[in-house]
């Protein structure tokens, strides 16, 4: 059987886990929060005091951590993996990241005799429950076969992008578009209803419609439209606007460094800096809704 230790058991990385111990995997879990280490526990998981605890002897090692600077202390911090796994274990980071963070990762991992692919996950966590993400993987052929297994079982779509850090590229890219959309979906939905004209109608008529996307479909930013979306349950993550901020923001510094014009994505960035500004930044990001509201009818058009 496959031992894998699991890093960072929380919002996604809870029901990620739970779906490996129901396809028979042995899962030990670390996370810096006792009480997600305490869900994993009752889920069927090993507990572990630490991420050292967690990977010591394993065969796998998987993490979901919020960002680039969480990653590096994890692996390559004191007590951290690289330091307390084994040679030879392969390490598959889940998390979203900056792709440059995934590259220097996973040097720091070959000097020290372990593999390191990243994998980067969407679909939220109504797939992550149904084991439905897609996976998008940069690593070597030869690792990628190896983690197939596990992958599938949290997964019904992984893919093998590229090389390490190509996951973490095809990410940044879905995620600018799907940042981008829940904002035009929002200012669209927030004309509608100015007009006083149905929501659920308007909804309708996009979804077959040119304006038509699965953020809509799914994730629909208005409360009330699509029974599973965050928005129609008080806009509880879900996936957190202070997360879609980190996103968009590493695909507008990607750009950066890569002397490519950016427009839209910056601004859908400041929306949701100033969303999180004002205390919505642990919401789902779909609650830029909210925050996108009329000013008042005294206000000079
Ligand atoms: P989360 O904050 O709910 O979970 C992260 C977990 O990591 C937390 O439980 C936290 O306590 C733990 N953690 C942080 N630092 C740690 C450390 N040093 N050691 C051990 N544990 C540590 O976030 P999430 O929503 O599960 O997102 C995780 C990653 O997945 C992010 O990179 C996010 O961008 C990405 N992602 C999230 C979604 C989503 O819908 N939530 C979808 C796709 C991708």
């Amino acid at each position: 059987m496959t031992r894998i230790g699991f890093i960072g058991v929380g919002t996604m990385g809870l029901p990620m886990a739970k779906n490996l111990v129901k396809k028979g995997f042995a899962v030990t879990a670390y996370d810096l929060n006792p009480e997600a280490v305490r869900a994993a526990a009752a889920a069927g998981m090993t507990a572990a005091a630490s991420a050292a605890e967690a990977v010591a002897g394993m065969d796998l090692v998987i993490t979901m951590l919020p960002s680039s600077p969480h990653v590096e202390a994890v692996y390559t911090g004191d007590g951290g993996v690289l330091a307390a796994a084994r040679r030879g274990t392969l390490c598959v980071d889940m998390s979203t990241i900056d792709p440059a963070a995934s590259r220097r990762v996973a040097g720091a991992a070959a000097e020290r005799g372990l593999r390191f692919m990243d994998a980067p996950v969407s679909g939220g966590t109504p797939r992550a429950t149904d084991g439905t993400l897609a996976i998008m993987v940069g690593g070597a052929p030869e690792d990628f076969r190896a983690a197939l297994p596990a992958l599938q079982a949290m997964g019904a779509n992984v893919i093998h992008v590229g090389p390490v850090g190509s996951g973490e590229v095809a990410k940044l890219c879905n995620n600018l578009i799907a940042g981008v959309a829940a904002v035009a979906v929002s200012e669209a939905f927030r004309i509608a209803e100015g007009f006083g004209v149905d929501l659920k109608v308007v909804t309708d008529v996009i979804s077959k419609s040119s304006g038509h996307t699965w953020l809509m479909e799914q994730m629909h930013p208005v409360p009330g439209i699509v029974a599973r979306a965050a928005s129609s349950n008080g806009y509880a993550p879900g996936f957190m606007t202070d997360l879609m901020c980190k996103d968009v923001g590493l695909a507008v510094d990607a750009a950066r460094a890569l002397r490519i014009p950016l427009f839209v994505a910056p601004a859908a960035q400041q929306v949701y800096r100033l969303a999180s500004s004002h205390g919505l930044g642990r919401k789902d990001f779909t609650s830029v809704f909210t925050f996108l509201k009329p000013s008042s009818d005294q206000a000079p058009v």
